[in-house]
């Protein structure tokens, strides 16, 4: 189906976080809205193949953190494009436990949610989150998803709501390297030796040139 219309729609860049037994897990969200004023309740969508959405069931809380302009680009390579079951992805960021779950201190701030309801998809879960309790840390711009397409030159991971398979064919043209984490295109006559990709951290070595 064509529906380049979706692609205009208004998205966010935030990470969830939550726990499942004992670690602390999370993982990049682009798709969150508020629902109602009072009291304060706020809609997410988690892929069902990421890890995080079992542990936000099983632990009924989860928290948003809202990414803005200067968070550090690694924060969405590593939640982006990690699984939560191997890494532990809050290890190399400040974060904070607030209500017994973890948030990203690099960030506009977070909002702490009980789930009071789950809406399953075909492919996602939409949990329905009261606040608990919330917090500014910056008063930066926040991180709007075009913002990461076209400042950060971020892809659309598979996961995502969003993805659509033109993301990934209409960057293929000479003299480029894709990453083979995150799907980053570097563009320029060589790679450079030490390029490190900005936004999942690999070398060179996981990166592949588009023909
Ligand atoms: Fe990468």
């Amino acid at each position: 189906m064509k529906n380049n219309i979706l692609q205009k729609l208004s998205y966010g860049v935030y990470i969830v976080g939550t726990m499942d037994d004992t670690r602390k897990v999370g993982c990049v969200l682009n798709s969150a809205m508020q629902i109602t004023a009072n009291p304060q309740t706020i809609a997410i969508s988690v892929n069902h193949d990421n890890y995080t959405n079992q542990c936000i069931k099983q632990n009924g809380r989860f928290s948003l953190s809202v990414l803005h302009e200067k968070s550090k680009k690694e924060l969405i390579g590593t939640f982006g494009y990690h699984s939560s079951k191997e890494t532990d992805k809050f290890m190399e960021f400040d974060y904070e436990m607030i209500q017994d779950v973890p948030v990203i201190c690099d960030s506009c701030g977070y909002v702490v949610c009980n789930v009071i309801s789950t809406l399953e998809t075909s492919t996602h879960t939409i949990f329905v989150g009261e606040v608990i309790e919330s917090k500014t840390y910056h008063d930066y711009q926040p991180m709007t998803y075009q913002y990461y397409h076209e400042v950060l030159k971020g892809k659309t991971p598979k996961n995502a709501p969003t993805y659509v398979e033109e993301d990934i064919k209409k960057e293929i043209t000479t003299n480029k390297w894709k990453c083979k984490v995150c799907g980053y295109i570097y563009e320029g006559d060589e790679l450079p030796k030490d390029f490190k990709c900005p936004i999942c951290g690999v070398g060179i070595e996981m990166f592949e040139k588009v023909e």
